[in-house]
């Protein structure tokens, strides 16, 4: 019996790992649970749950909550209270932006398993994350549909036998729109994912394809591979959720129809696999498999963030952190979509730089893409 604690349990991903395991309660508890400011939905998961600790990252404890069983606590200490519970052997990390690495880096310095969907914490400090893995004995799993792919298609492999990753896109909503009208959709058209149901910073990021740049760097990070043996494809489908081409040109995939359930039941059981009771593939239903390459002019933040990934040092979480000011602001209808990938040029271009050796460092960076992407939106004609 393994205890998982959920950072990020109220959300998209959050709740499809509830479903894993109320499929495998032999196999997994939850020992940990927290939100952000939804109090309220976390108090109906600990009733059902019964962890040992609740936590709201921001905000009060609800009034009534806490029996004999659940201990609540409120605030970022008790997040990485939540991310180090010593009745936790893995910590699924599904928080989104920034706000995930520290606990992230709690969490593989206290030696858990860190099942990772909050890619952000590898974009923004990848070789710290590395760090704290190899010195406190932690280790990461994907929970990404796409790194998921991966790591399965490697099962086997030795070192040097990659030659390429080939990460799958869906393409978002607006893969097919005529690019003079994306300066007039609105976040109720980018939230409608054409493929995935999921949380909104993703599925904004899955449309402008920014998504697609951070997982090209959580991918060279997770498997050591350089970025120019990464490439990204678009896949209208999301079947095959990635590719690997091995050195004698054979070409692993992974397919399945696309639901987070499995990625996560992998990463919690890694390297077992668990019988689950899911929707079976059936090819024919799934139909045609189409593939077009990346758009790089329609999705200008896609190449934005790979650049970033390539310059390295504290640039990719400055491409991460203006993503998510200018993705707020585009979800607030303060910002047009075409905002998002111009407010990430602009502070990528105006930081001048240096290497995340530290935590403050990558802080500081982060910090300071906030502020610039801030003004630099507020100057910009109102949408
Ligand atoms: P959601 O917005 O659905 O859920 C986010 C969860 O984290 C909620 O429980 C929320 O609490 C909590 N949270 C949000 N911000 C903070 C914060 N600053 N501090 C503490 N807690 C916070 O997101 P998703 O589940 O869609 O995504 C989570 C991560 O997984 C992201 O990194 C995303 O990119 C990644 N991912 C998601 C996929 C998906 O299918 N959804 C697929 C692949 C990756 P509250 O409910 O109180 O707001």
């Amino acid at each position: 019996m393994k205890g998982v604690a959920i950072l990020g349990a109220t959300g998209s991903i959050g709740t499809s790992a509830l479903a894993v395991l109320d499929q495998h309660p032999e196999r997994f508890r939850a020992v940990a649970l927290t939100a952000h400011r939804n109090g309220p939905a976390l108090q109906v998961l600990a009733a059902r749950y019964r962890p040992a600790l609740a936590v709201v990252a921001d905000g009060e404890v609800p009034s009534g909550a806490g029996d004999g069983t659940t201990a609540w606590r409120a605030g970022r200490e008790a997040l990485l209270e939540a991310a180090t519970h010593p009745d936790a052997d893995i910590v699924l990390n599904a928080l989104v932006g920034a706000a995930g690495l520290e606990p992230t880096l709690a969490a593989l310095r206290a030696g858990k398993r860190v099942a990772l969907a909050n890619k952000e914490s590898l974009v923004c400090a990848g070789p710290l994350v590395l760090a704290a893995a190899e010195r406190g004995g932690g280790e990461l799993v994907p929970v990404d549909s796409e790194h998921s792919a991966i790591l399965q298609c490697l099962a086997g492999a030795r070192a040097g036998d990659v030659r390429r990753l080939l990460l799958t896109a869906s393409g978002g909503p607006f893969r097919e729109l005529p690019p003079e009208r994306l300066a007039h959709v609105t976040p109720g058209d980018a939230l409608r994912h054409p493929t995935w149901a999921m949380g909104a910073k993703v599925t904004i990021d899955s449309a402008t394809l920014a998504n697609k740049a951070l997982e090209v760097i959580e991918a060279h990070f997770l498997f050591g591979v350089p970025y120019e043996r990464i490439e990204a494809v678009v896949h209208p489908q999301s079947i095959v959720h990635s590719m690997v081409e091995m050195v004698d040109g054979s070409v692993l995939a992974q397919m399945g129809f696309p639901t987070m359930e499995i990625p996560i039941l992998y990463a919690l059981a890694y390297p077992e696999r668990l019988p689950y009771d899911t929707r079976r593939f059936d090819p024919v239903a799934a139909g045609a498999l189409t593939f077009e390459p990346v758009r790089t002019e329609r999705f200008p933040a896609f190449a934005l963030g790979v650049q970033a990934g390539l310059t390295g040092g504290t640039a990719p979480a400055v491409f991460n952190a203006a993503n998510e000011v200018a993705v707020a602001e585009f979800l607030a209808g303060r910002a047009p979509f075409p905002g998002i990938a111009a407010a990430i040029g602009h502070a990528l271009s105006a930081w001048s730089g240096g290497p995340a050796a530290s935590l403050d460092d990558v802080l500081h960076a982060d910090a300071w893409a906030r502020r610039t992407t801030t003004e630099y939106l507020s100057r910009q004609a109102p949408c």
